[in-house]
């Protein structure tokens, strides 16, 4: 058995995880965001003894502890380099945590973790690359090769999100202008549509963002284009064509065996799926398209379970 956690800015959450990637039992407890990392470390330790008790688990049982983070992480040494939002610098998380528990410890960007559980979870032998890309507040990505994690020779590559795809275009928030994030992100889906709904006063669009309290979510733009509506249809016709271009991006790069695409956004399933699929086909390069899209299945679990597998 495996123990996941997902240290993330406002929670931790552990959980024990069984040779197939089921979630056996999972808790949290909050973040102490500010303070240094022996506290965050100490209060996981905690946190996976409570997850251990629950479960009548023994420690020898645990074949490996895995961490995902966000930042950049030195996934060799098990070092969180640098990150924003949790206050830490050149933290040995991989040391500090095999004081408590003499168990091989690992560490990952959240996001290759997710991509990781994605991974796993497609649950085929013959599938050994693949790219996840998760569209939420910003895009995030992860690059699994040879069924291991991408990440560049210092640890921080693989960020699909802050490629450009129009240049001197909208300005991105690693300083950047024309990211595909900028364009391809909920938070660029919600600007579009409100910006839509304020263009047209008159649509259902615009009916549906004022009864939000005149704010847009990511869910509808794809809502109002159900309901045939014009603006709406226009702000998703043009959105889903700019992540489009950044998933025809990754499959002349990589031509991997599966691109999964989670996030919030992806709960539009097939209204989403779909026309990437038929553009991807129609301008993939040589016109050879062999990479299967698919929605990603484990959510929220996706960073605990690939946490979870990063010493597998
Ligand atoms: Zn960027």
């Amino acid at each position: 058995m495996y123990i996941g956690v997902d240290l993330g800015g406002t929670g931790i959450k552990a959980g024990l995880v069984d040779e197939k990637g089921n979630i056996l039992h999972k808790d949290s407890c909050p973040t102490r965001a500010m303070e240094d990392y022996k506290v965050i470390v100490a209060d996981m330790a905690d946190l996976i003894k409570k997850v251990l008790n629950d479960t009548d688990t023994n420690t020898s049982e645990i074949k490996t502890i895995g961490i995902g983070c966000p930042g950049s992480i030195d996934d060799k040494n098990g070092v969180v380099i640098y990150a924003n939002n949790l206050n830490l610098h050149d933290a040995p998380l991989a040391e500090e945590l095999k004081k408590y528990y003499d168990v091989p410890v690992y560490v990952s960007n959240d996001a290759n973790c997710a991509a990781l559980g994605e991974f796993f979870a497609l649950d085929d032998e013959n599938i050994t690359d693949i790219v996840a890309i998760t569209l939420g507040t910003g895009v995030g990505s992860g690059i699994i090769i040879n069924k291991k994690i991408f990440t560049g020779t210092n640890g921080i590559g693989g960020e699909l999100g802050h490629t450009v795809i129009k240049a001197n275009g909208e300005k991105c928030t690693c300083g950047r202008n024309g990211c595909w994030e900028a364009y391809a992100s909920a938070t660029a889906l919600i600007r579009e549509a409100e910006k839509a709904a304020k263009e047209n006063p008159d649509s259902y669009l615009a009916k549906l963002v004022a009864e939000n309290g005149g704010k847009a979510n990511g869910r509808i733009p794809f809502a109002a284009t159900e309901k045939g509506d014009e603006a709406g249809k226009k702000v998703i016709d043009k959105y889903i064509l700019d992540v489009a271009e950044g998933i025809v991006n990754i499959i002349n790069t990589f031509q991997p065996h599966a691109i999964v695409i989670g996030g919030g956004v992806s709960n539009a399933g097939d209204a989403l799926l779909k026309p990437i699929e038929e553009y991807s086909k129609e301008h993939c390069y040589g016109g050879i398209f062999q990479t299967k899209i698919s929605i990603a299945k484990l959510g929220n679990d996706a960073g605990i379970i690939g946490a979870a597998f990063l010493g597998k």
